[in-house]
């Protein structure tokens, strides 16, 4: 068995065998850290990412446009408005590495009218939404054409599970953090409430996939920071999908329109049990604040 990628125990069990898209792939876990890693590791990503939004387009139940999948995101950002608006406080300059449709620069604008706003994406039909329906946000090619700059916030969200070498990454982005500046990673929690609590052997299947190399946890981030120079700020849970898409998964064991269920069930509702899943910390997503440790002098 192959040993934990972070911290490198050979104490790994197989976790799952089989995902997403993928019968050959299998989940192993690690029992000391326990973050969760794929094996083997997919090659050829460049393929992989060709026609990207064609190919999600599968885990979709209605197909969505740029505007709907922008719009998806800035209603999150919406949600957790006090999370991602204490992120922004007092920032002057902020890049977010793989921005997608913008839903996070489109939330900062508003939130934070006065800070400038970067962002690298290497998908061109994203950079070009992004460009026609933002202004002033300027795109670096890659992380090597922002040497020299300094940002007080990095943020990658839903980016840094798709990333085979999470070390090097951090790496990179250290010397670009400002003196009091931050990097800001949201990425999926192992605890999911599908996997774990309601174990749910469909949703488990469809929860794993090629591009999400690793599912971390808190231990394991913690040694990955301290190897990179970096130390936890904090960690904060959010849960993304609510009481009526569980249901809905529970009941049909598949992705589908479930605004039949959502409509049965009040806002606070859905509100509370996402609160109910946050103070468990059994969430669908969690998000980790690090700062670079002090840097060396001369
Ligand atoms: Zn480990």
């Amino acid at each position: 068995m192959k040993a934990c990628p972070v911290c490198l125990t050979t104490d790994v069990k197989l976790f799952m065998q089989g995902i997403f898209d993928c019968e050959q792939t299998n989940v192993l876990e690690c029992g000391n850290c326990g973050m969760q890693f794929l094996e083997p590791l997919m090659t050829g990503e460049e393929d992989y990412y060709r026609n990207y939004y064609a190919k999600q387009a599968s885990r979709h139940f209605r197909s969505m446009s740029m505007v709907d999948i922008q719009n998806r995101a800035i209603t999150h950002y919406n949600d957790y408005q006090e999370i991602y608006t204490h992120l922004l406080e007092n920032r002057q300059s902020i890049l977010e590495i793989g921005c997608g449709s913008g839903g996070f620069l489109r939330f900062a604008q508003q939130e934070a009218p006065l800070t400038a706003l970067f962002a690298i994406e290497r998908d061109q039909e994203n950079r070009r939404f992004v460009q026609t329906t933002l202004m002033d946000v300027i795109f670096f090619r890659d992380e090597d054409h922002c040497k020299g700059h300094l940002f007080d916030l990095v943020a990658g969200f839903g980016v840094f599970e798709h990333l085979r070498d999470g070390k090097s990454f951090l790496r990179r982005i250290r010397p670009m953090i400002s003196q009091d500046g931050v990097l800001a990673l949201t990425i999926p929690n192992k605890m999911n409430p599908l996997v774990y609590m309601y174990n749910l052997p469909e949703f488990r299947k469809f929860a794993y996939m090629k591009q999400h190399y690793y599912t971390y946890t808190e231990e394991s981030l913690h040694i990955l920071a301290k190897q990179c120079g970096y130390v936890i700020d904090h960690f904060t849970y959010m849960q993304v999908w609510s009481l009526d898409n569980h249901l809905s998964w529970l009941r049909y064991r598949q992705p589908r329109d479930f605004s039949d269920i959502t409509s049965q069930l009040s806002p606070n509702t859905l509100h509370s049990y996402n609160q109910d899943m946050i103070r468990q910390k059994t969430t669908d997503l969690f998000m980790v604040v690090m700062k670079p440790t002090a840097r060396h002098i001369g």
